[in-house]
């Protein structure tokens, strides 16, 4: 187990949500603002790539800015990371063996050593280097081999704060390549496949990739990529673990609709599903089915629910009919009688 900030990672630790600001990290306002709505979102860990002195120089007002655990995302240059471990960070995500000579790799190792940072170890099937490449070609193999590569540099010196990555953008080689690091080693890992996509693409992409692993008990920290605003991918986070029983929340489950069906159910769901948001973090499940012959009996595990009748619905809490109401006064019967209980 090791510990990012205040978050446990490995173990027993919940499986814990990332994601990573897309804003130009020397503009310290807008990626602040950005930390805080990820926050707002649930989100746990936050990662920010920081490619240049200037953008190191940020941190230092950044990291006492938010609660969230921040982990400096950086690539060659070991005087970024001796500055990002100076500011704060609570994790660096570096590959020991880009960073250059021994001495260079040993002068952060050593400054993480004495602040208890993590490393995570991130091999993208993208920068797999040219010999592992001729080696094992574009497999899930390349992906570990890289990875223990790096691994083993911070084992010489008897490091131990490691987290490892092996992200493909290939939905089967991550599976695999997690699968066969899984066996190799015991570090915490972190799921994620890379460069996934858009909202719709990637999604589908990130719960196959990471849902299949974590259903395999593998996988102890996730991050969704995304091409779109981070706060997506949190929500997609949020349901993949809620999905598999890994984490508690608000279910919504609505049918699929048919010939049955004599209410606008899309739209009475969509809605529902805005405005039950704030509840995001409660545990309950909530049934919108299009009709009362297989309604509330194939809802029954439901906590609230509505039928749709003719132009009506009826309202039902754990299977048991309350009342009639409406099409048009059925959101808010069902709003209404969710906060009354939640008060
Ligand atoms: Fe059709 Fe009713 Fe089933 Fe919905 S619950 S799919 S309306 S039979």
């Amino acid at each position: 187990m090791i510990k990012v900030g205040n978050v446990a990672i490995g173990g027993d630790s919940p499986i814990s949500i990332q994601s990573m600001t897309n804003t130009d990290t020397r503009d310290f306002n807008s990626t602040l603002g950005q930390i805080r709505v990820l926050d707002i979102a649930g989100c746990e860990i936050v990662r920010i790539a920081v490619p240049d002195l200037e953008a190191a120089q940020v941190l230092p007002e950044l990291i006492p800015a938010t609660d969230l655990p921040i982990i400096a995302d950086i690539h060659f240059d070991y005087k970024l990371a001796l500055e990002a471990i100076k500011a704060g960070i609570s994790g660096l995500r570096i590959n020991p063996g880009n960073i250059g000579s021994e001495q260079k790799v040993l002068k952060v190792i050593e400054a993480c050593r004495e602040r208890k940072i993590p490393i995570r170890i991130g091999v993208n099937s993208g920068s797999i280097p040219k010999e592992m490449l001729k080696k094992y070609g574009h497999t899930a193999q390349a992906l570990v081999e890289s990875a223990l590569y790096h691994v083993g540099i911070l084992e010489n010196v008897n490091y131990q704060e490691i987290k490892i990555s092996v992200k493909a953008s290939s939905v089967n080689t991550t599976i695999d390549a997690y699968r066969l690091l899984a066996k190799k080693v015991d570090y915490p890992l972190h799921l994620g496949v890379t460069e996934a996509g858009t909202v719709f693409r990637g999604t589908i992409k990130s719960c196959l990739g990471i849902g299949t692993l974590l259903a395999e008990g593998i996988g102890d920290t996730i991050r969704v990529s995304l091409t779109a605003n981070p706060v997506e991918e949190i929500r997609v986070a949020k349901e993949i673990l809620k999905s598999l029983d890994l984490r508690q929340g608000l279910d919504i489950i609505s049918c699929p609709t048919c010939g049955r069906t004599e209410i606008d159910i899309i739209k009475l769901t969509e809605e529902i599903e805005t405005k039950l948001e704030k509840y995001r973090d409660k545990n309950i499940t909530v049934a919108i089915m299009g009709c009362i012959v297989n309604g509330p009996g194939e809802a029954s595990e439901a906590d609230y629910g509505i039928a749709g009748g003719k132009k009506e619905g009826l309202l039902f809490k754990r299977g048991k009919i309350l009342k009639k109401v409406p099409e048009k006064n059925l959101v808010q019967a069902l709003l209404d009688l969710i906060k009354t209980d939640a008060n």
